[in-house]
């Protein structure tokens, strides 16, 4: 958050449900920030960082406007997203979120400190940017994109010997890869070697189109920003 006037750049602000990970399907209100200094080639949220996509104006709104705008929903938790969040101070959005007992919830690749108490924390690590070792430990949940048959092996490697075990970790397909055959299979075999804590994930909001029903939606930008992906 700027310091200066104690505001933070909202990409979309919108009501619609959870679509991923322990808390899927349920009503949630979403603060989508603008800004990731990572730059994922399949990235689902270019729309907050890729100079094609990224509004000309920056959209800066009060603690106080975006808890207002949660509390006017139906909504169970607010998930605060991006872009990566973390490279904000969200200690005064939490503050204010937890003064109105609406539990904050945060969706971040880990790889900066974090600002801001949280009810529950989801980290998907990349391997553009690796995650902090203390935010691995502080997740409750972890998210690894699965880009090809090798990815799970990958992921395991880096977190062996750092303190993750015992929660969730969901294997995700990356969104353009997620017809591919092997892909799916891999996830599949893994789950059923390996059984607790992988759980095989989807995006089912993107399924269900769930986003757009709220009209402060934004469209998506193309995956990376990349045109030829699509989304
Ligand atoms: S996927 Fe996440 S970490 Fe990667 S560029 Fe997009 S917002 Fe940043």
């Amino acid at each position: 958050m700027s310091a200066a006037d104690g505001r933070l750049p909202v990409h979309e602000a919108f009501y619609s449900w959870q679509g991923e990970g322990v808390h899927a399907g349920r009503a949630a209100f979403f603060i989508r920030l603008l800004g990731c200094p990572i730059h994922c080639p399949w990235c689902d949220s270019a729309g907050t960082w890729h100079p094609d996509f990224v509004p000309k104006e920056t959209d800066r709104r009060s603690v106080a406007e975006l808890v207002a705008q949660a509390q006017a929903t139906r909504a169970e938790f607010v998930v605060i997203t991006g872009g990566e969040p973390a490279i904000h101070d969200l200690g005064p959005l939490t503050a204010a979120l937890r003064a109105e007992e609406i539990p904050a919830h945060l969706e971040t690749s880990g790889a900066f400190p974090l600002r801001g108490n949280f009810d529950w924390v989801t980290v998907s690590p990349k391997w553009q940017k690796l995650p902090l070792e203390e935010n691995i430990a502080r997740a409750d949940e972890l998210k690894l994109i699965v880009e090809d048959d090798g990815s799970i092996a990958r992921w395991m490697e880096f977190l062996a010997g750092k303190n993750w075990e015992g929660k969730p970790v969901w294997l995700h397909p990356e969104w353009s890869r997620r017809a591919e055959e092997k892909v799916l299979r891999r996830i599949t075999e893994w789950v059923r070697e390996n059984g607790a804590p992988f759980r095989a994930g989807w995006q089912l909001h993107k399924c269900y189109n769930a986003d757009a029903a709220d009209a402060r939606s934004q469209p998506p930008a193309p995956l990376g920003g990349d045109a030829q992906r699509g989304f």
